[in-house]
């Protein structure tokens, strides 16, 4: 349906065989193709390239103005407060959790920070690595227990300080429901941050009112996951956890004075902002929520669900095709994770690329511990893939769709897997690709 909106959706590819192929990308969850608008606007946007916040000429105002535009297109894409919220671009998700980790690291210091078992590194380091942090644990399907967030905001008895949490986890989609889980936080004095990356692509995202019980406090998220090029992130955040101290980074464009002897900070959000801020990165995203709206975030969800209720009824049927999955679709962006019994993930992925054209991912995608507790695996037997750099790690295969992915690219996934699941013994024998 939204086939044509995106660069490089019709390529096609030479197979090992020489056949030429439809490219099919299943790796939107890495990285999502940028939209043909998004490209267009970049190009109508260039002759006006010029310094942001740093010059007096034509070009700067206006460079300087549409920069300044993004932050208000991004509160409003995800309902935040333009008195009471800052949006800091950064470079993605990453650079904005570890910009906020810093940035408490004096408010949480007698505190505690509550992750979960399904985070992605880029969630569970910057806050291991900083603070005390215990864990929400997963059931054996991988879903988020609520009942051990409350237990543990209970056990801690007011020293949470932060709840971080993924709004939906890049291996198995699973939606993960933010909103209760906010209104249980605040019930115990901790505050909330939604990892956005996989969620904001695929739904209305709603922070909901300052002061609502339900109100999401922090938020980050990526560009290059929805349909803008690498290089931008955005991180919403209350100005006022910036009014004390200074970035991590510090230089140009943080100050208001400096001297010898003294610097006095810039306001937030410049404050954060070190060095040339990415203005086309912000033409980007901005142009990328203006199309994303314009589409219709209820459509996109509404579409992607559908695609993803498709491939998981067509791949229930493949023999020894392993889901990682609890089938509840309402409740999960378009992202699938298996295994073939028998194959090596990396191999399995291997040959869907090479005999089928299609891009998928494979391997425990930035989220380990969480892959572990999928494959049911012992932390003891975990050692071993740390002692022996040799081994074949566990891993799994996933598959992810983006608005543009269409029913006839899931049948050809389908048609080869099937291919592949009924003839187990032939790929082991017969792959030259097969990695043993
Ligand atoms: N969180 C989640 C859930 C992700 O899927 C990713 C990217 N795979 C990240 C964080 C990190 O995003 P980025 O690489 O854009 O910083």
């Amino acid at each position: 349906m939204y086939s044509s909106q995106v660069i490089g959706s019709k390529d096609t590819i030479k197979l090992d065989n020489g056949s030429e192929v439809h490219y099919i990308n299943f790796d939107n969850a890495a990285t999502t193709p940028p939209f043909k608008t998004v490209i267009k606007d970049i190009v109508d946007f260039s002759p006006n390239y010029s310094s942001v916040h740093r010059g007096s000429g034509y070009k700067s105002v206006i460079s300087s103005k549409v920069y300044d535009e993004g932050r208000n297109m991004v509160l409003d894409f995800v309902k935040g407060n333009k008195n009471y919220h800052t949006v800091i671009f950064l470079k993605n998700t990453t650079e904005c959790i570890n910009k906020l980790s810093y940035r408490l690291k004096d408010s949480l210091e007698d505190k505690l920070v509550l992750s979960t078992y399904m985070e992605h590194h880029s969630n569970l380091l910057p806050w291991k690595y900083r603070f005390d942090t215990d864990y929400i644990d997963v059931d054996k399907y991988g879903r988020l227990s609520m009942e051990d967030l409350e237990d543990k905001l209970k056990k801690y008895d007011g020293k949470v300080g932060l709840v971080t949490v993924t709004g939906a986890s890049n291996v198995t989609g699973y939606i993960n429901p933010i909103h209760d889980m906010a209104k249980i936080c605040h019930k115990y004095g901790a505050k909330i941050l939604v990892d956005g990356a996989q969620l904001i692509p695929h739904s209305n995202f709603d922070m909901k009112p300052v002061g609502h019980p339900e109100h999401i406090d922090y938020l980050a998220f990526s560009g290059h996951k929805m349909y803008a090029p690498f290089g931008v992130g955005a991180l919403v955040a209350p100005k006022e956890i910036f009014k004390e101290g200074h970035s991590e980074h510090i230089g140009g464009g943080t100050i208001d004075f400096v001297s010898m002897e003294d610097v006095i900070w810039a306001e937030p959000p410049e404050k954060e902002e070190a060095g040339t801020p990415n203005l086309m990165g912000v033409v980007a995203l901005s142009s990328s929520i203006k199309k994303l709206e314009d589409i219709g975030m209820e459509n996109i969800e509404e579409y992607e669900r559908d695609l993803t209720r498709y491939a998981i009824e067509k791949l229930k049927n493949i023999p020894n095709l392993i889901l990682y999955d609890d089938f509840d679709i309402d409740n999960k962006v378009s992202i699938i994770s298996f295994n073939m019994k028998g194959l090596d993930h990396e191999d399995l992925a291997t040959i869907l690329g090479r005999e089928g054209g299609i891009g998928v991912r494979n391997g425990c995608f930035c989220a380990q511990p969480y892959v572990q507790r999928l494959l049911n695996i012992s932390d003891d037997d975990m050692e071993k893939y740390k002692v022996d750099q040799d081994l074949a790690r566990p891993g799994l295969v996933r598959i992810s769709f983006g608005l543009y992915n269409t029913y006839d690219e899931i049948y050809l996934l389908y048609y080869l897997l099937n291919q592949i699941g009924n003839n187990i013994e032939y790929y082991r024998k017969n792959t030259k690709y097969i990695n043993i």
